[in-house]
């Protein structure tokens, strides 16, 4: 069987054709420009590639209500041209198979209880830290959607003692994202993550505000994995820290063995790697046939 998929970012675009074991047989990526121009390429990519059906794990926010008349737009997004743009309807008119249409992290989050770290499980929560956060939640065995769809990344955290970092989102400032992705750790230390030693004071910050999320994540959700993706956890000192901040932060409430000795299992960088992504829009686009991903 073959299938598409489609991890659509806000700076780049990757599509790819897998089977329904999850094995990734070709893909290709292109940077996110004009939609016309972005699913132009999109579209040529599938012409001749004989797909049954197509998962999008898209950047957002966007309508994942099917009830909804705007059911597959990206609502509000500042990237130019994006904004209340007819995604799914664009590729429907195009490409003749069923679409699953999802949140990049909730894709994610698919793909990984389908595949990977939280293989077997019902319920996990995948967490990308890049050049936002977002939070995709997969819970009783369904991704989340609710009234829209989890957006976890501008919850407010309670600031560190010794930050005077005033944030980074544009909406809400100091909130997670304002405070933990990739763009406010360059603007607060005046250097790129990546170019930040691992002993560089700045990871313990970075900790201190994932830890919170994590901790209100487990005490709302209590979700069996919890899994850190997106390029700031190449950083891979971050998980110990992150890890003894949830410790603190719970302080012996939650009574499992899988908080109380097992952190390490339990707070885990994606089993799929890199192709948590691609894997997940894969995973939705399986849905989409009704084989059951
Ligand atoms: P996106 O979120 O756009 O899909 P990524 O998950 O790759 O993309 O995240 C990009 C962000 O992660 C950028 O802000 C970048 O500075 C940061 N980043 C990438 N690699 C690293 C690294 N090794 N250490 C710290 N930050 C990184
Ligand atoms: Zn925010």
């Amino acid at each position: 069987m073959r299938i598409g998929a489609i991890e659509a970012g806000g700076t780049k675009f990757v599509c790819g054709i897998g089977n329904e074991q999850g094995k990734i047989e070709d893909r290709v990526s292109f940077p996110t420009e004009q939609p016309e121009q972005t699913l132009g390429n999109v579209i040529s990519y599938f012409r001749d590639k004989q797909v049954e059906a197509i998962g999008i794990g898209s950047f957002g926010p966007i309508n994942i209500d099917p009830s909804s008349p705007e059911y597959g737009y990206v609502t509000t997004t500042p990237k130019p041209g994006w904004s209340g743009y007819d995604f799914l309807g664009t590729l429907k008119n195009s490409i003749d198979v069923p679409f699953g249409w999802d949140t990049d992290v909730n894709a994610a989050a698919l793909g990984e209880a389908t595949w990977g770290a939280a293989k077997g499980l019902d319920s996990c929560v995948y967490y990308t830290i890049g050049t936002g956060v977002g939070v995709g939640v997969y819970a009783e065995g369904k991704l989340v959607h609710g009234l829209v769809h989890p957006e976890g990344g501008h919850i407010l955290t309670r600031r560190h003692p010794e930050d005077t970092f005033e944030g980074a989102c544009p909406y809400h400032g100091d909130c997670l994202e304002g405070m933990a992705a990739g763009p406010a750790i360059e603007k607060r230390w005046k250097i790129k993550g990546s170019d930040i030693p691992n002993d560089h004071p700045a990871w313990a910050i970075e900790a201190f505000y994932i830890g919170q999320a994590l901790a209100g994540t487990i005490l709302l959700l209590s979700p069996k994995k919890i899994i850190l993706g997106g390029g700031v956890m190449h950083q891979e000192q971050l998980f110990p820290l992150i890890r003894a901040e949830v410790r603190k932060n719970l302080n012996g409430y939650v009574s499992h063995r899988m908080v109380t000795d097992s952190l390490d299992e339990y707070i885990v960088p994606p089993g799929l790697g890199e192709n948590a992504g691609l894997s997940g829009a894969l995973a939705l686009g399986i849905g989409a046939l009704g084989k059951g991903a």
